[in-house]
């Protein structure tokens, strides 16, 4: 497949001004061209544990300036992004290989993050006043405050730069601590470019960073912070969380997916297969949430194989510019793409049929060609194991029963849609094992950032979004206040036995559930 780069720039100047800095460098490639974009120093445990150092000891005023005062730097930090969505969508595709419907789409999400936290950390973060559920307790005032974990490290891979990176910072930062991203080594441009801004042009208070570097970087950072956020596969996290342990620090992860969608016969055929092409094919299949099989009930079957394959063919693949116009994008990851060819190569030679699509895109560059698959099963590994590609796997099941089966039978468990009547999709969607399903669509339940969004078995041990994507940064300190008492407490000593009998006849009385023990009898 030729492949169209009009509208990319080839390699910026940055490779000569980061050898200045006379550390060792990693370089950044463009993906949608193999040129060599930039090259970025890496910062070693030193730095790492220098730059987390420098935002702790500017965290406790950052905590002191309260919800309001820190949304509000929040909110400069909105406006610049919206001043800058252009040069910040450059910069993805750039590093991405995204076409620009999608390198254009980090934005708004960030930036909707921004009012959402803003909006309602009061509400899920603020004082809370607690009545004593014991009439011996009713003597002290009880109020919970949620203070903020000092530094948070946020560990986040390449398919998302912005997104997966500032959606678990926002948060954070709103909630009061201090933040320092490791972002993945292959996309680190457009972070650092805002975080350039956020000290220079917004002149942001000293407690957001970026540090660089590979896995190493991600140990340092662990290392040092009080609370880790990682986004990536589940063999990194659980290096992450060992390395955790030993300093018992807390981390939330979010993982990998092998999403189902479920076409019942109720289903509008037509919305179904125009989702599922976008499901499966958005981002080049590159998002923890891409739908990666699909089970259709055998009556609407031989329709929606015809609507999907139309549609699919429809895509335009290539890189374009302001302009718009493609619709599939580069791969991002050279190594990702070893991993769509050896399953699509797996499932062919197990018996699967390769309908369109099957095979790398001409160079140069990274590029897979939207890929449809039949005549396969849950031997194969494109409908076992995560492909985070342009793939998708399409499965004829005799009903319900055996979709939700087949839909289940897998380690992960992210999210999933379903597709048919209102009432009977939902009630499908309520026996999946999955963070998520939507119901008639897919995707979007990322953007309903209102509930919360998580993993469930290998995808992942925590949530981001709602009031869990906030809360999970602070933790409870309850404040015990003693509205009233003389000298000395009944609970003090000494403890002789008339007091001490004292104190029995009191707590039985309030214990007791009936008259006659209220009273001290059997
Ligand atoms: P990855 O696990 O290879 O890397 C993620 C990050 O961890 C990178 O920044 C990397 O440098 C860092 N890292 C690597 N080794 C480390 C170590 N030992 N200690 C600390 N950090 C280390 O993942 P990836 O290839 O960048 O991203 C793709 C994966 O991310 C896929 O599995 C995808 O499903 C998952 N993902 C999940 C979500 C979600 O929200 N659930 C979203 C996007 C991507």
């Amino acid at each position: 497949m030729a492949i169209d780069t009009a509208g990319q720039t080839a390699a910026t100047k940055t490779a000569a001004e980061s050898t200045d800095t006379g550390r060792e460098s990693f370089e950044v490639i463009n993906p949608a061209d193999g040129s060599a974009i930039a090259n970025v120093p890496l910062d070693g445990p030193a730095e790492v544990a220098a730059t987390v150092a420098r935002v702790r000891a500017n965290q406790p005023a950052w905590e002191q300036l309260g919800i309001k005062g820190r949304a509000e730097w929040l909110g400069k930090l909105r406006d610049w992004l919206l001043d800058h969505q252009d040069e910040i969508a450059d910069t993805m595709q750039r590093e991405t290989g995204k076409v620009r419907a999608e390198a254009m789409g980090e934005t708004p999400y960030v930036t909707d993050l921004i009012n959402f936290y803003g909006k309602k950390a009061r509400k899920y973060i603020g004082d809370e006043k607690v009545p004593a559920h014991s009439p011996l307790m009713k003597v002290k005032k009880l109020k919970v405050t949620y203070r903020p974990y000092p530094v948070v490290g946020v560990i986040s891979p390449w398919n998302f730069p912005l997104i997966l990176s500032l959606g678990d910072a926002i948060p954070a930062l709103i909630a009061g601590c201090a933040v320092v991203i490791k972002p993945s080594e292959v996309t680190p441009l457009g972070l650092g470019e805002i975080a350039e801004a956020w000290k220079s042009e917004i002149g942001g208070p000293d407690v957001f960073d970026v540090v660089n570097g590979m896995g190493e970087a991600g140990s340092a950072l662990v290392d040092e912070v009080d609370f880790v956020q990682f986004t990536g596969s589940d063999r990194t996290a659980k290096k992450v969380l060992a390395r955790a342990a030993e300093t018992l620090t807390p981390v939330s992860a979010e993982l990998g997916g092998k999403d189902p969608m479920i076409v019942l016969r109720t289903a509008d055929v037509e919305r179904a297969a125009n989702a599922a092409a976008w499901g499966a094919f958005a981002n080049s299949g590159q998002i923890c949430i891409s739908t990666e099989r699909i089970y259709v009930e055998e009556p609407v079957y031989d329709e929606f194989l015809t609507r999907l394959l139309d549609e699919v063919k429809s895509l335009n693949q290539g890189i374009d510019g302001p302009e718009h116009g493609k619709e599939v994008g580069a791969m991002t990851f050279p190594k990702q793409t070893e991993i769509v060819e050896s399953h699509v190569e797996d499932a062919r030679t197990s018996g699967a049929k390769v309908l369109t699509g099957g095979r790398r895109g001409d160079g140069p560059g990274e590029w897979f060609e939207p890929t449809v698959l039949t005549d396969v099963d849950h031997s194969m590994a494109v409908m076992r194991e995560e492909s985070f590609g342009p793939v998708v796997g399409v499965m004829r099941v005799r009903d319900v029963d055996e979709a939700v089966r087949l839909a289940n039978d897998s380690r992960y468990g992210l999210s999933a849609s379903v597709f048919g009547t209102k009432r009977q999709a939902e009630a499908v969607a309520r026996r999946l094992e999955v963070g998520t399903a939507n119901v008639n669509d897919v995707l979007v339940g990322f953007l309903a950032s209102d509930v919360p969004m998580g993993g469930w078995k290998d995808s992942g041990i925590g949530f981001r979004h709602g009031e869990y994507g906030i809360k999970k940064f602070v933790r409870p300190e309850s404040l015990v206040i003693t509205r009233f008492g003389g000298k000395r407490e009944p609970l003090y000593f000494p403890y002789t036995d008339e007091r001490r009998q004292k104190l029995r006849k009191i707590t039985q009385f309030f214990n007791a559930r009936d008259w006659r023990r209220r009273l001290g009898r059997r």
